[in-house]
């Protein structure tokens, strides 16, 4: 059994060194058990903050202990009736090739119904994080601008898409011109910004003529600095990523933004609401038949970015937290 352990804390942005592989037997399944050979693993900005000891709304991964990680995995031996040999599953367990997991943490996936992949994406929790953020938080309303940041990932594109199906503007900001036209080409978008370009803030307020409804928060730093001024009266602010900030050490750059903040909160009766998904869970039933038939029927579409090999998955993470990723970030590890 191959896994990936957590050698030391990051402080910053992580290093390879931070990672160590080691080899350990496969383990064998008690009662109630399978054994499970991972197919894919997720790779997800949430793990920056498990690497960290630092309070948070999770434990920490202790050092020595395997990365945490949802993944789809192939039933190799079960100890349960419901599962046999082959059946393909969800299951959490980690940077690792093989696991023992209890069959009652398991959701069987079918190939039939779209790529086993998806459950980790767009079928899976990222794409739920979106639908049940921007639905429940964000309300987006017929002819309301939604504006959405890491717009080509797995969160922000279901964000848009969802937000058009609902009847609103969406515009997309991404980073390069790349991923601007995949957000405005092949999902949809109104409009993509590039937060690179020097002029981001002007071209944002040029897309975004009628001002802002609803902002779906994935990122803050200068994404933030320019959404912040184009807020309508009312507008939403579900609260779900920060990942601008998440490798950053010390006290933040510039001025202190709170009394503004504070000021337009009042003055423009703002909603600004933060969220962890698992909150909504209850939402999990009409998010897969609603996200199901909105694949099926090409309304929402997805991209993945799938690495080859248990061993990339430190490289590929640390490329994640700095936009290397094109797509939902998937590694292949069998
Ligand atoms: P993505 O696949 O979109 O990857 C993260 C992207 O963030 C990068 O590709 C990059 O895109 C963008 N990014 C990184 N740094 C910056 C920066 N400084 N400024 C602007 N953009 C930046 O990730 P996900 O779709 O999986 O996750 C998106 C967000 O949602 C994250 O903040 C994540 O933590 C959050 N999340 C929250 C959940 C919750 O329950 N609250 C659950 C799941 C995700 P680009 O190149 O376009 O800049």
């Amino acid at each position: 059994n191959l896994q990936i352990v957590l050698a030391s804390r990051p402080t910053g942005r992580p290093s390879p060194d931070n990672f160590r592989i080691v080899r350990t037997p496969v383990p064998a399944p008690g009662e109630g058990q399978v054994l499970l050979k991972i197919r894919y693993l997720s790779l997800d900005p949430y793990m920056r903050g498990r690497m960290s000891a630092a309070k948070s709304y999770a434990a920490a991964v202790e050092i020595g202990q395997v990365m945490e990680a949802g993944t789809v995995a192939e039933v190799l031996e079960s100890r349960h009736p419901d599962y046999k040999p082959g059946d393909i599953v969800l299951s959490y367990s980690g940077w690792q090739s093989h696991a023992v997991a209890d069959a009652k943490t398991l959701r069987r996936l079918d190939p039939n119904q779209a790529p086993v992949s998806t459950a980790l994406g767009v079928l899976g929790m990222p794409g739920f994080t979106a639908y049940a953020g921007l639905l429940t938080l964000g309300q987006p309303k017929a002819g309301e601008t939604v504006v959405v940041a890491a717009a080509s990932g797995p969160v922000g594109s279901a964000v848009g898409q969802i937000a058009k199906i609902r009847g609103a503007r969406a515009i997309g900001i991404a980073g390069g011109p790349e991923k601007c036209a995949l957000v405005r080409d092949e999902f949809g978008f109104d409009a993509a910004i590039d937060h690179r370009s020097p002029t981001f803030a002007e071209e944002l307020r040029a897309a975004c003529p009628d001002g802002i409804d609803v902002y779906f928060e994935n990122v803050g730093g200068k994404v933030w600095d320019a959404v912040f001024p184009l807020l309508n009266t009312f507008a939403r602010i579900p609260v779900c990523g920060l990942i601008a900030q998440y490798n950053a050490t010390g006290p933040f750059e510039g001025p202190d933004r709170l009394p503004v903040l504070m000021r337009d909160v009042l003055t423009k009766s703002l909603t600004i609401r933060g969220f962890i998904q698992r909150e909504f869970v209850d939402q999990y039933p009409a998010f897969l038949r609603d996200m199901g038939g909105w694949i099926a029927d090409g309304r929402v579409k997805y991209k993945e970015d799938i690495v080859q090999g248990l061993e990339s998955a430190p490289e590929a993470f640390i490329g994640l937290l700095e936009g290397q990723n094109f797509g939902k970030l998937i590694i292949e590890v069998a």
